[in-house]
């Protein structure tokens, strides 16, 4: 799941990129207003946390920005302790959440989440389609006759992008995008031995591969 963090205090965003990173993000970071306009209206981030205090401007007007230009991704802010203004303004220019600074990692990896969930239309941290249930808390996969596989970092985030919708075909580049963040360098055949790696698991039929297209995972298997 690709996310944009976007914080101007670098030691607050390596932490924080790190942390998102182990918890199934693959995370692009923006240290100014300037960039996080431009990768949140050319990337496709599955979420955005926003800090509002930025060198450049302020996170509230790029935020306004997006939505004005039609960028809906679900937004999370980091506000200051105590300040509800920051809190109301924030969610009046289209904020999902919002956390106040300082906060516990485990706050914000457990909203971000949420407000993944929401807008895919989804109450529960698992993904069940058919015969498979995929646990966001342990990253781990269920099977229909019980037994559970936890997954590495890469192919609970494949699965999860792949899983998330059903049916819908995407192309190798699109899931590079989900898996790898900017910085990243992977090879050309990591995405197809990733999934050999998950059919392994899955059986062969649960993800298909069209030809020239990308891969799908079939939701009537
Ligand atoms: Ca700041």
């Amino acid at each position: 799941m690709r996310l944009l963090l976007v914080e101007d205090d670098r030691l607050l965003g390596d932490s924080l990129a790190s942390q998102l990173g182990k918890a199934g993000f693959s995370v692009d970071s923006a240290g100014t207003a300037r960039e996080a306009s431009v990768l949140g209206e050319q990337e496709d981030y599955r979420a955005v946390v926003l800090d509002l205090g930025l060198p450049d401007g302020s996170g509230l007007e790029v935020l306004r920005k997006w939505r004005q230009k039609g960028v809906h991704l679900p937004v999370l802010i980091l506000t200051a302790r105590g300040d509800w203004q920051d809190k109301v303004n924030g969610l009046k220019a289209g904020a999902d959440d919002y956390l106040a600074k300082p906060f516990q990692t485990e706050e914000l990896i457990a909203r971000l989440y949420a407000i993944v969930r929401r807008s895919e239309g989804r109450g529960q941290a698992l993904v069940r389609i058919g015969r498979f249930e995929l646990d966001e808390n342990r990253q781990s996969l269920r099977l229909d006759d019980g037994t559970e596989h936890s997954l590495t970092g890469t192919e609970f985030r494949l699965l999860r992008c792949l899983m998330s919708r059903p049916g819908q075909v995407f192309s190798k580049e699109q899931l590079m995008e989900q898996l790898y963040s900017l910085n990243d360098n992977p090879s050309d055949n990591v995405i197809e031995a990733y999934i050999r790696r998950l059919r392994k698991l899955l059986g062969p039929e649960t993800i298909s591969t069209r030809r020239g297209q990308g891969y799908r995972f079939n939701d009537t298997v």
